[in-house]
């Protein structure tokens, strides 16, 4: 069994609800969308066995890694997961919601990214929801969306600076709909991958 990585770094969470939390970030190739604001280079990646990048990753004494990508929904599966989870690590996924997210996942973030309907059919409930923001888009109806304790909005940034137009439209979203809460890109602000 093999996953092909693009990178992997140790840092802290930088947004969503594990704000400020020290995670091993697992960056896996690959993704089906193409979202015109990504900021993430995915495209490239090498080939690890399962065993390769646990030895990678034991050597920063962290317990939670996140998966993230591209899209790794691609390439991770149940057996995967309950490989990583045996070893003692516990795992949060990055997804688009575009795939069934493994079991034994123990933190989903989703951030739907187009066919919202299509998203709760394949994951009923996660821990964080969370939508990047630019001025002038419609507010996501929760209704159609998977069940969740956390709704957040992250205003979309110009790689590392802050827009301050998509912030202030966040604050003003929010304050209209209170279910909503704003999640910045705290990485980015504080100079951290
Ligand atoms: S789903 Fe995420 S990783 Fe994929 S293209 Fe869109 S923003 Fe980038």
């Amino acid at each position: 069994m093999s996953l092909n990585v693009n990178e992997i770094f140790y840092s802290l969470q930088g947004e969503g609800g594990r704000t400020g939390q020290a995670s091993i970030f697992i960056r896996l190739a690959k993704c089906n969308l193409a979202c015109s604001f990504c900021d993430t280079d995915f495209e490239h990646g090498v080939k690890m066995t399962i065993d390769e990048v646990l030895n990678d990753i034991d050597k920063f004494g962290c317990k939670w890694i996140i998966w993230t990508g591209g899209e790794p929904t691609l390439q991770l599966n149940d057996k995967i997961v309950a490989l990583f989870k045996e070893r003692g690590y516990k795992q949060a996924i990055e997804t688009n919601g575009t795939k069934r997210v493994p079991n034994g996942i123990d933190y989903i973030t989703c951030s739907p990214k187009q066919n919202f309907e299509k998203v709760k059919e394949l994951i009923p409930e996660v821990d964080e929801l969370r939508f990047p923001i630019m001025k002038g888009d419609p507010l996501p109806d929760i209704s159609i969306l998977p069940k969740t304790e956390r709704y957040l909005l992250s205003p979309i940034f110009d790689d590392s600076v802050i827009i301050q137009e998509n912030v202030d439209y966040c604050i003003s979203l929010i304050k209209e709909n209170p279910t909503w809460a704003l999640s910045l890109q705290t990485h980015k602000l504080i100079g951290i991958r």
